[in-house]
């Protein structure tokens, strides 16, 4: 056992422990299971972020309020969540981390409205009555592009032990 790690397979035992109660659907809904990666980065991290190390404390003290989750008041639940975004955004904003798929939706949806507007567009300037032929090219040729792009980058990250 890798000594570094310790700490977030205490927690992620602890996670599963307290999260007994709860159900399997729910486990998902709150994104626990993202938690327990979100904890192995952390550790990883902490050894050279102070910010990192400061949230160790936080996930201690969120871990215990699991039950809540399941027999909890609504702000319990909302509290829950916003922390448990919090460390998300730490590691995505200071560590380059992404969640999984992240550049192929984001890719993919941004080829679709560029290619429908440019081809789409250049279409309607040749002659109106190509606008929509344009676009539907503009679309299909936006999508492709978008995901063989958005997986290119995907998989770097994925390299790179970046990807959640
Ligand atoms: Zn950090």
């Amino acid at each position: 056992m890798e000594k570094r790690n310790v700490w977030s397979r205490q927690i992620n035992e602890k996670i599963k422990e307290n999260a007994d109660q709860l159900y399997r659907t729910d486990y998902k809904f709150y994104k626990l299971d993202r938690l327990e990666k979100i904890t192995v980065k952390i550790d990883e991290f902490s050894s050279t972020c102070e910010e990192c190390q400061k949230l160790k404390t936080d996930i201690e003290t969120l871990v215990e309020t699991i039950h809540l989750l399941a027999n909890g008041s609504p702000s319990d639940r909302n509290n829950f969540e916003k922390n448990n975004e919090s460390y998300m955004k730490h590691l995505s904003e200071n560590h380059g981390l992404v969640q999984e798929t992240y550049y192929l939706s984001k890719y993919t949806l941004l080829g679709i409205l560029v290619g429908t507007l440019i081809i789409g567009g250049i279409s309607y300037i040749i002659n109106p009555l190509y606008a929509k032929l344009g676009i539907l090219i503009g679309f299909a040729v936006g999508l492709t592009i978008g995901r063989i792009y958005g997986k290119k980058l995907d998989k770097a990250k994925k390299l790179e032990g970046l990807v959640l």
